[in-house]
């Protein structure tokens, strides 16, 4: 099933023209209306009508989210502001946040592409689809919300929080499809079972997860304790918001990026080259349709590498692989890169152990240190003393073999860790602080 035939299986050949058409008319429009711009193309010595092939593209100047910040709040808009129909922004962790401004047309293809999204996860019109992305400046909630509409399909503006009312609501309401994070399904999925509800009893059949990076092993245990199909979804609002590449229901092995409207490439983080398909590094990613803030060459930090090969599906756009982390959250402990979605796939893999986990890193006499406190079921936390000395030093072994990382396992009680209602906090990091 597609939303969109025609575009979703144009023929490779036909896909890079597209690009390269709009590659060109992008760059035209940019180096015009946006000073910014204006000055990194001039400096690269780029100008729209030397763009004579896709290959061109490895001339064209890197965007960061610096240059966002910089540029505060609307100083990247490629179109007057009276053309701006919505705005929306992400939170940064530091200082002011990163300001992204929509045209109507911008906000029809993100719907649109939303809607493909749904479609590849095997959503379909009549669905009832439960949306508990957080809806406010934050992407996901609106962006989801239009996509549904656009497909035909019901949509609940749940939002995030008030997890009670979310399970009575998806209960009485028939929801069929739910969209949240991850870890928050989980959650919700815990909450539902101390009310006495089995979220098997309930109609869902399709889960959207996002916004936060999750391994293999995780949706197999979304899977079983939600009784869903459960797919990968991925956005950033500095480019669209959700929907800029999805996991196709047919597959589920890789996510296809929307060729049509994006140029994805992956690059050695270190040395900016280009990579060859399938070895794993930074995405960038380059907005060839977007009127509001086109983005040329943005670092999304995202780690993950991409493959041409033709999917079972039908669909021709090329896939990136589940992502393994942020570059900004891999973790250096004393030299070996360490990302939480490893340490994540290697507790689901152990029985007896919850998909509840936070990494503590420390320094101490000069020494990175790294905790894992992982929950552990109520049977096993009941469990001999001695059982649960095994169990943590099976994790820690697990974790040195396959990680060449030593840590100290914590098991810690049954629902001790802390829940998230929107992306989970995985890493605390002392190193930094005095
Ligand atoms: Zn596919």
């Amino acid at each position: 099933m597609f939303f969109n035939e025609e575009f979703e299986t144009l023929p490779r050949e036909a896909i890079q023209a597209l690009q390269l058409k709009r590659l060109k008319a992008m760059v035209a429009r940019v180096e015009k209306s946006v000073p910014f711009y204006k000055e990194a193309l001039a400096k690269a010595g780029v100008t729209s009508d030397s763009i004579k092939s896709l290959a061109d593209l490895q001339r064209l100047p890197f965007t960061y989210k610096q240059d966002m910040r910089d540029s505060y709040p609307y100083n990247l808009f490629a179109v007057p502001m009276e053309d701006i129909v919505r705005i929306h922004a992400s939170s940064g962790t530091t200082g002011k946040p990163t300001v992204v401004g929509y045209t109507r047309k911008d906000i029809e293809t993100w719907s649109e592409l939303m809607a493909r999204s749904f479609v590849a996860a095997g959503v379909h019109k009549g669905d009832i689809i439960h949306n508990s992305y957080g809806y406010g400046l934050f992407t996901g909630g609106l962006g989801a919300h239009y996509g549904a509409e656009r497909l035909g399909a019901s949509v609940i503006p749940m939002s995030g929080g008030n997890t009670k009312k979310q399970i009575m609501i998806m209960q009485d309401f028939g929801s069929t499809v739910l969209t949240c994070t991850p870890s928050y399904s989980l959650y919700m999925a815990e909450a539902a079972k101390e009310e006495g509800i089995d979220f098997r009893d309930l109609k869902l059949r399709v889960g959207i997860f996002g916004a936060e990076p999750w391994s293999e092993e995780m949706r197999l245990d979304i899977e079983g304790k939600l009784n869903l199909s459960a797919v990968d979804i991925y956005g950033l609002s500095e480019i669209m918001g959700p929907g800029v590449a999805i996991e196709c229901c047919e597959a589920k092995k890789g996510l296809h990026v929307w060729e049509d409207h994006f140029i994805p490439e992956i690059i050695n983080p270190e040395t900016c080259e280009v990579l060859p398909e399938g070895q794993m590094g930074e995405l960038v990613i380059t907005t060839i349709t977007k009127e509001g803030i086109p983005l040329i060459r943005y670092r999304t930090r995202d780690i993950t590498s991409i493959t041409y090969e033709p999917c079972i599906c039908g669909r021709t756009h090329a896939r990136i692989a589940r992502m393994s982390g942020r570059s900004d959250d891999m973790l250096i402990i004393r030299g070996v890169n360490v990302f939480p979605s490893q340490i994540e796939a290697i507790l689901m893999g152990v029985e007896g152990v919850e998909p509840h986990y936070v990494l503590i890193v420390e320094r101490k006499d000069n020494l990175d240190t790294l905790e894992v406190q992982v929950e552990v079921g109520e049977n096993m936390f009941s469990d001999e003393i001695k059982h649960l000395q095994a169990l943590s030093a099976k994790i820690e072994k697990q974790i040195k073999e396959m990680l060449g990382v030593t840590c100290r396992v914590r098991l810690v009680e049954p629902k001790s860790i802390t829940r998230s209602e929107g992306k989970a906090k995985r890493v605390i990091d002392n190193r930094n602080k005095a």
